[in-house]
């Protein structure tokens, strides 16, 4: 989770309700509040909502997943429902896709995915206009989930247009993210630490 400014653009009708898929799967790593990944936060209530509302870290209050940005993503793309959390991302994309801001696909649960044709269609619209895609997958307590680049991946079934080609590639990915080296994550002096 790093600060963003996706509060600015919020769908006015939409809430979380009982989704709490960032407070418990994302890593935080800011100077106020850390949070390792796929860990429930501590101050997450058993009933959802946070302990810590009226003064969670600023990190919490800037936050949100596409889902409450894009009314293009409808009822059915909220995390806990769909099993996919998406985000806007700027990393250090390959060439030609440096400098651009790009959607990460963190999926939750692999069994909903094979019938997910929105996310194919998303993901077809998407990588034909040159937006960078990451597929992230890794439920591990503790652990940096690994990350698969889509858009050199899924260039071929694309081409095809064909939604069982790219959910086939999408869970090749998958399967590629599962034999990455798992990367354990502690905290030390009050920062995230990687340990290979
Ligand atoms: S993942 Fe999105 S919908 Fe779910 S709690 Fe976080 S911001 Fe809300
Ligand atoms: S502090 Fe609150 S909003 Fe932030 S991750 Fe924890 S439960 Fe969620």
């Amino acid at each position: 989770m790093n600060n963003n400014t996706s509060q600015i653009y919020l769908i006015s009708n939409r809430q979380c309700g009982e989704c709490t898929v960032c407070c418990k799967v994302l890593s935080i790593n800011s100077k106020e509040f850390v949070k390792l990944p796929n860990n429930t936060c501590s101050n997450l209530k058993t009933n959802g909502g946070c302990a810590i509302y009226q003064t969670r870290p600023t990190v919490c209050q800037n936050w949100f997943c596409a889902w409450r940005n894009l009314p293009e993503l409808d009822e059915n793309w909220r995390p806990d429902k769909s099993g996919v959390l998406v985000e806007f991302t700027e990393e250090n994309f390959p060439p030609p896709f440096s400098g651009r801001v790009g959607f990460r696909f963190t999926i939750l649960d692999k069994k909903k995915l094979k019938n997910n044709n929105k996310l194919a269609k998303f993901l077809i619209k998407q990588i034909n206009n040159g937006v960078p895609c990451l597929l992230t997958f890794g439920l591990e307590k503790n652990t940096e989930p690994a990350t698969a680049f889509l858009n050199f991946a899924l260039n071929n079934a694309i081409k095809t247009n064909d939604i069982n080609n790219i959910l086939h590639e999408l869970n090749k990915a998958i399967e590629a993210c599962e034999k990455m080296p798992k990367i354990k994550v502690a905290i030390e002096n009050g920062q995230l630490i990687y340990e290979n």
